[in-house]
C-alpha cells in the first residue's frame, strides 16, 4: 500500500549523521606511511601498518592539531587527557585485526554546527562528539570478476569522526548540514571533502515517528552515498520507506541498510543481532594524550577566518544581503580574494558584484578554480574604482575593459585609456555639451518649455551623441535635469 502525503505529513523524522573526514596529513595516523590518495594498490603499506609482531606505532601529532582545529571552530569541549582503544573486528582489509580509535575518550565533545532549515533560518545542529582514528583498507569487488581484490594504501589513514545528536529533521537539514561541515574541514585545510574519492564519508541514522511523539522510533543506518545529493535521496527514500512500513503493520528492525544509487533505494545490509561486539580495550601501545590550554591557544592563533564569522562581518559590518554573504563565505579561495579586494576598495557591494558576477563566470567558463584566476584583487579593484569615480561605464567595464584585464598585465586605467573609454563627468564639458545641444535644437527646447517634460530623454540621447557616449550618464542626468528646469 502506498502512503499518500496527508498520511506522511503526521510523521517526522529524526536523523543523526556520522561523517569520517580523512585527514590530509603526508603520513598516516600512527606510521610514517606516505598518506596519499591514488597510488598504485598495496605500495603505501609498511610492516606498522600491518600491525606485525614487535612494531609499535607511533603518533602522527599533526592528527591532534586538526582534530583540535575542528573542535575550536565547532565550539567543542577539548578533552585535556585522552587514550586511544583498539576496535576488534575480522575483515579482509583490516591487516591488524582492529581499528584504532577513541572510545571513551573522545578528544572533542559537544559543541555545534550551524545551518539553514527548510525556512532558510538558522538552526543548530549539536554535536555528540569528534574523535580520531584510523582508516581501514578498501575491499573492490568490481574489478575481478571472480575474486574479491584488497588494497591496504588506505589501511591507517587518519580519520576524524564527527557524530552529531539526532537534531537534523529532514533531507535537506542534512544536505546544508553536510555542505557546512565540507566548507568547514576545506577551510580549515584538515580535509579536502570530496565524497566522489572517499576522503568524506557519511553514514545517516534515520528514524520516524508520530508528530508530537517523545520516543524516538526504531532507527535504521544507511551506509555507502558518495554524494551529499545522494545523501539526501537516500534519507528521502527511507522516510518514506519507515513510514509506509509503519503505516502497513510492519514491524521495523533496527538494521544497516546500503544506498543503490541507480535504483535510489536501501538494500538490509545486516540486523543489529548480527552486530559486532567489538572488545574494545585501551590501547596498549600508545601514550594517553594530553592537551593542556596553551596548546588550544597555539593552535588557534594559526587559523582562518571561519566561514561563520565571516558571513557576520559582511552583513553586519558591510550590509551585504545574505545572500551575497552567503556565497562570498562559500569557498576560502573566493572570501580571500574578495578579503584582498575590499582592502582596496571600500564599495564592498560593487566588489561583491563582480566577484559574483563576472569573476564567477570566468571560472565557471574555465573550470578553474581563484587562484589560478588572472586579474590580481588589486588589479580588479581599479576597475571598481574606476567605476565609483565615474570615469567608466559599468557596462563599458564588463563588456570590453575586463576581458582585455584578462589577457594583460595592464590596470584598468590603461586600458580604459586605450580603448579610449574614459568617460567625461567634468561639469564645465558636460555644461558645454548641454548647451551645444540646446543650441541645435531650439525647436525642442521651446516645446520643453511649453511642457514637454518627456523631452529629457530626447536631449539624453543628443549629449550622448555629441559626447561620442562618453559623457558619464550619471552626472549629466543630474546636470541636464537642473539646466532644463532653468531654461
Ligand atoms: P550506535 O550505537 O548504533 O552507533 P549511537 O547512539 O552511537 O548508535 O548513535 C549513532 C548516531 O545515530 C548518532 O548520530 C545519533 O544521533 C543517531 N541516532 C541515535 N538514535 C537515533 C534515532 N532513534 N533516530 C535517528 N538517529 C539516531
Ligand atoms: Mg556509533
Amino acid at each position: 500500500m502506498a502512503i499518500d502525503d496527508s498520511i506522511k505529513a503526521k510523521y517526522e523524522a529524526v536523523i543523526g549523521l556520522e561523517v569520517h573526514a580523512q585527514m590530509l596529513t603526508k603520513s598516516k595516523a600512527y606510521s610514517n606511511d606516505i598518506n596519499e590518495y591514488g597510488a598504485s594498490p598495496n605500495t603505501q603499506v609498511s610492516v606498522v601498518t600491518l600491525g606485525h609482531p614487535g612494531t609499535l606505532p607511533v603518533m602522527n601529532k599533526k592528527t591532534i592539531e586538526y582534530a583540535v582545529k575542528l573542535g575550536i571552530a565547532c565550539g567543542c569541549t577539548i578533552a585535556p587527557e585522552q587514550y586511544f582503544a583498539r576496535k576488534n573486528y575480522f575483515y579482509p582489509d583490516l591487516p591488524k585485526g582492529y581499528q584504532i580509535t577513541q572510545d571513551k575518550t573522545p578528544i572533542c565533545t559537544g559543541g555545534s554546527i550551524i545551518i539553514r532549515d527548510e525556512n532558510q533560518e538558522e538552526k543548530s545542529i549539536r554535536l555528540t562528539r569528534i574523535h580520531m582514528e584510523e582508516d581501514a583498507g578498501k575491499s573492490i569487488h568490481d574489478v575481478d570478476v571472480y575474486d574479491t581484490l584488497v588494497d591496504l594504501n588506505r589501511a591507517g589513514t587518519p580519520l576524524l569522526e564527527i557524530v552529531t545528536e539526532p537534531d537534523i529533521a529532514s533531507s535537506t537539514e542534512a544536505y546544508n548540514y553536510l555542505t557546512e561541515v565540507r566548507k568547514l574541514l576545506r577551510y580549515l585545510e584538515i580535509c579536502d571533502g570530496n565524497m566522489e574519492e572517499g576522503s568524506m564519508r557519511c553514514d545517516a541514522n534515520i528514524s520516524v515517528r508520530l508528530k508530537g511523539e517523545k520516543a524516538f522510533g526504531t532507527k535504521v543506518e544507511v551506509k555507502n552515498m558518495n554524494s551529499i545529493r545522494n545523501v539526501q535521496r537516500a534519507i528521502e527514500f527511507e522516510i518514506s520507506r519507515q513510514i509506509e512500513a509503519i503505516e502497513n503493520g510492519q514491524p521495523l528492525t533496527q538494521e544497516t541498510r546500503a544506498f543503490d544509487a541507480l535504483k535510489g533505494i536501501t538494500i538490509s545490509m545486516r540486523t543489529k543481532e548480527a552486530a559486532n561486539d567489538y572488545r574494545y580495550f585501551p590501547e596498549p601501545d600508545l601514550q594517553p594524550i594530553t592537551v593542556n590550554e596553551a596548546y588550544i591557544q597555539s593552535v588557534e592563533k594559526t587559523m582562518p577566518a571561519l566561514p561563520r564569522v565571516l558571513f557576520e562581518k559582511y552583513t553586519k559590518v558591510y550590509g551585504l544581503s545574505s545572500y551575497d554573504a552567503y556565497n562570498l563565505t562559500d569557498s576560502k579561495g573566493i572570501a580571500l580574494y574578495y578579503e584582498e579586494l575590499i582592502a582596496f576598495t571600500s564599495n564592498y557591494k560593487a566588489a561583491a558584484n563582480w566577484m559574483m558576477g563576472d569573476v564567477k563566470s570566468y571560472l565557471n567558463e574555465f573550470g578553474v578554480e581563484i587562484d589560478q584566476f588572472p586579474i590580481t584583487p588589486q588589479r580588479l579593484s581599479g576597475l571598481v574604482t574606476l567605476i565609483e569615480q565615474g570615469k567608466v561605464s559599468t557596462s563599458m567595464a564588463s563588456q570590453r575593459i575586463f576581458p582585455e584585464m584578462l589577457n594583460s598585465e595592464a590596470e584598468a586605467i590603461q586600458i580604459a585609456e586605450q580603448l579610449n573609454l574614459i568617460q567625461d563627468s567634468s561639469e564645465d564639458s558636460l555644461k558645454a555639451f548641454i548647451i551645444e545641444v540646446f543650441n541645435n535644437h531650439p525647436n525642442e527646447v521651446e516645446r520643453f518649455k511649453n511642457g514637454e517634460k518627456q523631452l529629457t530623454g530626447f536631449f539624453m540621447g543628443q549629449l550622448m551623441k555629441v559626447s561620442k557616449g562618453k559623457a558619464d550618464p550619471k552626472t549629466s542626468n543630474s546636470l541636464l535635469r537642473q539646466m532644463l528646469e532653468e531654461l
